[in-house]
């Protein structure tokens, strides 16, 4: 059966779930489900999280936009179709792609153009600053938690959530839509909300959603019922550390012919040498004593399962305080560390010299590794806008 295409601006629309605003001025929250084809829960989530707002007619500040991200997928349950559309979000990837002729385009190269027409929209619109969330679900059971670039906005608006937060995992996947947002001095945020088929999932990516209106100043916490929503999440993420950070990530190909090992779920401890999984060359065994996070156990994916650690809440308040004493700003004042000329958001880092300077202190100060140039380690990091870094500060927790 051929179908005609329809016309650009009819495709668009077919992204948005809905939209909610009381016409008071206020942020933007953009939430996106079903970036990856076979994670419907996001939708359903943010489908359900609409109707209650008008059902209700729940007074808000600012507005909800809800959008389903790769559409051809979801209709198949896959993944994805040709790509992951969750990456070459760079800036030089979306000029590659508008530089290019659409008569090229795959699948996912098409979704991104009406994605990003709406990212624009949005973005253009955001007078009182802008929050975007990507909701996920994953092959495995386990409990929710969020993932983020580590700016100060970010994390206040995760930490409204009683659940784990995922600090160095956009440093291991480039060009995630959350990267995106992030370069536009947004807050961005991703949630995992649990397997992709659990109904659970559901009722925790829709509790996650309630509570960034709730931090972000948008909603008043009376206004929905924020502890049964908070139950919720604390059931299944509540007993989990804090804050972890990634420190490993096990890529794969179909070549490896990669199978997880059964019974793992996110955030489960593993010893150092503990079995994970097989591939073509044999065992695969853990390199160190870690939790686990997000093994892969279907089809694909090119992350066979990453291993993170829990950062201690000393850390967490001494960068605070650091970022807040804007040392962050000094780094480049460090020996054996230079600023980017070309970049002020990057330094270089050159490991002979700097050699007592762990790459754990510049992920507390905000910074990530972004890989080598020539000898010296890349580390870059984002700041905030204003107007992300004021939102819902006189009500967030
Ligand atoms: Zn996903």
């Amino acid at each position: 059966m051929t179908q005609t295409p329809l016309p650009a601006e009819d495709q668009k629309q077919k992204h948005v779930i809905g939209c909610y605003d009381c016409g008071l001025p206020g942020p933007i929250l953009l939430a996106q489900g079903g970036i990856h084809g076979n994670e419907p829960a996001g939708v359903a989530a943010l489908q359900r999280i609409v109707q209650a707002l008008e059902d209700g007619q729940i007074r808000m500040r600012g507005r909800l936009i809800a959008i389903a991200g790769n559409l051809p997928a979801l209709d198949c349950k896959q993944r994805f179709l040709a790509r992951d559309l969750n990456r070459r979000w760079t800036e030089q990837d979306i000029q590659k792609l508008e530089q290019r002729s659409p008569d090229k385009d795959d699948t996912e190269d098409q979704q991104q153009r009406e994605l990003l027409q709406i990212y624009r929209a949005c973005e253009a619109e955001a007078e009182h600053g802008m929050v975007f969330v990507d909701l996920h679900s994953s092959s495995a059971d386990g409990p929710p938690f969020t993932c983020l670039g580590d700016t100060r906005p970010n994390r206040r608006l995760a930490m409204s959530m009683p659940v784990p937060m995922v600090l160095g995992l956009e440093e291991c996947i480039d060009g995630a839509v959350m990267d995106y947002f992030n370069r536009g001095g947004h807050a961005s945020i991703g949630v995992e909300g649990g397997r992709h088929q659990d109904p659970r999932t559901v009722d925790r990516l829709q509790a996650a959603v309630w509570h960034l209106l709730v931090a972000a100043g948008m909603l008043e916490k009376k206004a929905i019922d924020l502890r049964g929503e908070r139950a919720i999440l604390h059931a299944t993420g509540g007993h989990l550390p804090r804050v972890v950070e990634v420190r490993y990530r096990h890529v794969i190909s179909e070549e490896d012919e990669f199978i997880m090992q059964p019974g793992f779920t996110s955030l489960d401890p593993v010893n150092a040498e503990q079995l994970l999984a097989h591939d073509r060359r044999g065992e695969v065994r853990s390199s160190e004593g870690a939790l686990v996070l997000l093994p892969l156990y279907q089809g694909q994916g090119e992350d066979g399962y990453f291993l993170c650690r829990p950062v201690r809440q000393f850390w967490l308040r001494l960068s605070s305080l650091m970022r807040w004493l804007r040392m962050d700003h000094l780094a480049y004042m460090l020996p054996g560390v230079q600023r980017q000329k070309d970049d002020p958001t990057s330094i270089l880092v050159d490991p002979r010299i700097a050699r007592w300077l762990v790459i754990e202190i510049f992920h507390l100060l905000g910074y990530r590794k972004r890989g080598m140039r020539g000898k010296k380690l890349l580390f870059a990091r984002r700041w905030a806008n204003e107007r992300t870094a004021r939102l819902g500060k006189s009500t967030a927790s």
